[in-house]
């Protein structure tokens, strides 16, 4: 049964996680689930975002994956192009070396290395001059969240952005809504909840892009494949960012189901 027209996307962070051998091991355990149980590319576009030095093991390991499993770099640098930046990999590096995707203003980099909007939208430029896609977070902490000013907060943070992103670029922006306190905490925004920010997300996308009803809006915090199949459900949630229960190739692999099974 269709629930959106949007082909669904499934992406794992990683996050600074795991040791090689365990890498080597995710990604081989999921080739071999996805040979046993495929999923079309046609039902749900996949990714995985590993750290940056496994970004080209991870790609290379993925090619034989019988179907597009994009690798995505977790960051990039906000400043463009090549030169003395020391430890900085800028978008253009990223394209050169094939790596096509990229998370923007997750609210780890938000919170834990002070990203605010200047930066992120420095990174945004950057990566889109590329001809890299964005996916880009957004999302409310606890406190916003009881003092009422949610949907205000990820409003602004969708259009925090919208001053770099030139008309024909929103086509290559995929937005994640995560709830900062569904983060590794076991707690998940209700589908409800969910589904009614991620209408709201798509009515403000509305005022600034044409593209609003063709965009994909992840949602991420806790999924697993327990509330996959309730939040796939959802009209306006095309899939997800998935964290910790990406680490686990059968769990992965469920949550992507999950969202197929809506085509
Ligand atoms: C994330 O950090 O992008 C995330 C959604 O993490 P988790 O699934 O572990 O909550």
């Amino acid at each position: 049964m269709s629930v959106s027209t949007i082909t669904p996307w499934v992406v794992g962070n990683w996050k600074m996680n795991p040791v090689q051998a365990d890498a080597l091991k995710l990604i081989s355990d999921f080739k071999k689930l996805l040979e046993r149980a495929p999923i079309a590319e046609e039902k749900c576009i996949l990714g995985v975002a590993p750290i940056s030095i496994a970004l080209l093991q991870t790609q290379a390991e993925l090619k034989t994956a019988g179907r597009a499993v994009h690798t995505v770099a977790q960051d990039l640098s906000r400043i463009s192009a090549t030169g003395a930046y020391t430890g900085e990999v800028s978008a253009e590096l990223l394209a050169d070396y094939g790596i096509q995707y990229v998370l923007v203003g997750h609210s780890e980099r938000r919170e834990i290395f002070a990203e605010n909007a200047a930066i992120l939208n420095a990174k945004i430029q950057n990566a889109l001059n590329a001809g890299l896609t964005v996916i880009y977070c957004v999302g409310e902490s606890l406190e916003q969240r009881e003092a009422g000013q949610a949907e205000a907060v990820v409003l602004q943070q969708v259009c925090d952005i919208a001053a770099v992103v030139a008309a024909e670029q929103w086509q290559n922006i995929v937005i994640a809504y995560e709830p900062i306190w569904a983060i590794g905490t076991g707690k998940t925004a209700s589908p409800d909840d969910a589904q009614t920010m991620h209408a709201q997300i798509r009515q403000g996308l509305k005022q600034i892009t044409g593209y609003a009803e063709t965009m994909a809006i992840l949602y991420g915090g806790s999924v697993k494949p327990e509330n996959a199949v309730e939040l796939a459900a959802c009209p306006d949630i095309n899939g997800a960012l998935v964290g910790g229960a990406s680490l686990n190739a059968e769990s992965f692999h469920q949550i992507a189901q999950a969202f197929a099974n809506t085509q």
